[in-house]
């Protein structure tokens, strides 16, 4: 007899209810366990960066490693898990819970699929301290609003984080790989090179959460959680969305310092995206405000895509944008504020639509969260969940000025303008005898296109 565990988005062992449920069930029945995962699971986007690809790598590599080289990676998960389990008698598949969208679908299509062959999906407790759709309103609505919605999550109760059950009995790869190795993915046993600047798996994250809290930075995280120039957050997202650790297991961690329960807010926030998404899976890649669909937006004109060009590669003139867009192609992650000013200047400087950028985040953010990045482009570009409203617009050089107060961040990422020294490097153009050094100028000018926005926020309104 044998049980299979289907990793997803849960590439941990500790802390880990679905694991553990797969476990206690394969000890009662005898059985042995089967450890698979599959690129599939990633690739809604047809293409993935360097970084992420390498990022999902590492995860399954520390992963395989505490499974004691248990890890098969399959090429498509549903065959494959057919293909083994008519083999080695398998009936049940464990699986955590997922919410977003195209989890949603794929795991129903799972489901009958593996139900036409007598298999039975067990679905456990997903990664989430509360399962999006169980916080509502006193009368059983969903929230759209983040405050009372984060007043009833905070209200409701989680398990402490659990161990992993011991006594499973890990099928080895190499026991049963290569009896049909076309069903099998190459890319695990491939990999040999690793990069330096990409660290991932549960053993980083669980040290990433304690330096975290060693260097103190709790205590200060609610002022400097929002510069870029400074170290001030947790970069636990890439573990978090790999599910390489639980939310809970760093709720545990917190006390209520300002700085811990800011900390356990941005947590919370992660869960409202979830919930969101959840409730209105459309939202996905449409506007959750769907009059902002009609709106006017250059997508599809040559200015149109020769600005989104230039936006992508950190060549809009703007150096707050610029440096967030070249951090995200070397680092596979951007900081938080900086998201929401090159959010806001791709739909509100150059009037194109969030989807745009959205697929662009996905790409390349290691840390990519269906659930965060569609709301976290629609709640900047003004048509998601409360607080944004449209007519805000972010101004890149005060908010470059305000969060990156000595233009550090600027310069760290932009090479071109490391001569200028101080805050004159956001508006370096203004620099007395300034060489560009091939950075270019503004390819549009913020006043003008903050009016052209506004007023076609007017339009829409007389639709
Ligand atoms: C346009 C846009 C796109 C985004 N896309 C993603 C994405 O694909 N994946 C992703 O994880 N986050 C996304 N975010 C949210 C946020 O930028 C990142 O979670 C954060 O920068 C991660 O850095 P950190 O782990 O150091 O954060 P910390 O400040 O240390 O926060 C701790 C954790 O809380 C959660 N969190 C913090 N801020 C937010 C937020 N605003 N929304 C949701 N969760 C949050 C994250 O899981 C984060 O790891 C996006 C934000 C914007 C504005």
């Amino acid at each position: 007899m044998a049980t299979i565990f289907w990793f997803r988005r849960d590439l941990r062992v500790q802390d880990h209810p679905a694991l553990n449920q797969a476990i206690v069930s394969a000890k009662q029945s005898d059985s042995r366990v089967f450890a698979v995962v599959s690129a599939r699971d990633y690739q809604d986007q047809a293409e993935l960066s360097p970084g992420r690809r390498e990022s999902l790598l590492q995860s399954w590599r520390e992963l395989n490693a505490s499974l004691g080289d248990a890890l098969t990676v399959l090429a498509e998960p549903i065959a494959g898990i057919k293909s083994i389990a008519q083999r080695e008698g398998v009936t049940e598949v464990h699986v955590s819970a997922a919410y977003d969208t195209r989890s949603v679908s794929f795991m129903k299509e799972a489901r009958s699929e593996l139900e036409s062959d007598g298999l039975k999906l067990v679905v456990g407790a997903g990664n989430y301290a509360v399962a999006p759709g169980k916080v509502r309103k006193p009368d059983g609505t969903p929230y759209r609003v983040y405050t009372p919605f984060y007043k009833g999550w905070s209200e409701l109760a989680w398990n402490p984080p659990v161990a992993l059950e011991p006594g499973a009995r890990w099928v080895r790869a190499s026991e049963h790989l290569g009896f049909d190795s076309s069903e099998y993915g190459s890319e695990f046993a491939g990999v040999t090179t690793q990069s330096p600047s990409i660290r991932a798996g549960e053993a980083y994250a669980l040290r990433t959460l304690q330096r975290f809290i060693d260097r103190g930075a709790l205590a200060g995280y609610q002022d400097d959680r929002n510069r870029a120039d400074l170290s001030g957050t947790s970069h636990l997202s890439h573990a978090l969305a790999h599910g390489e650790i639980h939310p809970r297991t760093i709720l545990a961690r917190l006390g209520d310092s300002a700085g811990e329960v800011t900390f356990a807010k941005e947590i919370a926030w992660r869960e409202f995206y979830a919930d969101v998404l959840w409730h209105n899976p459309n939202s996905l890649t449409e506007y959750l405000e769907p009059r902002f669909a009609k709106m006017r937006y250059d997508d599809g004109t040559e200015l149109g895509e020769t600005r989104l060009r230039a936006w992508k590669e950190g060549r809009t003139g703007y150096p707050m944008v610029d440096a967030g867009m070249r951090q995200l192609l070397a680092e596979g992650w951007m900081h938080n504020r900086v998201r929401m000013i090159v959010a806001s200047f791709l739909v509100k400087d150059l009037h194109l639509e969030w989807q745009r950028g959205a697929d662009w985040f996905e790409t390349w953010l290691t840390d990519f969260d269906p659930a965060s990045n569609a709301h976290g482009w629609q709640w900047t570009a003004g048509c998601g969940t409360d607080a944004s409203p449209y007519y805000r617009v972010f101004n890149p050089i005060l908010q470059g000025l305000k969060f990156d107060p000595n233009g550090d961040y600027v310069r760290k990422y932009l090479p071109e303008l490391r001569h200028i020294s101080g805050t004159a490097v956001h508006e370096p153009w203004l620099s007395i005898g300034f060489d560009s050094a091939g950075y270019p100028l503004p390819i549009v000018d913020h006043v003008t296109e903050r009016n052209e926005s506004l007023a076609r926020l007017e339009e829409l309104k007389s639709l």
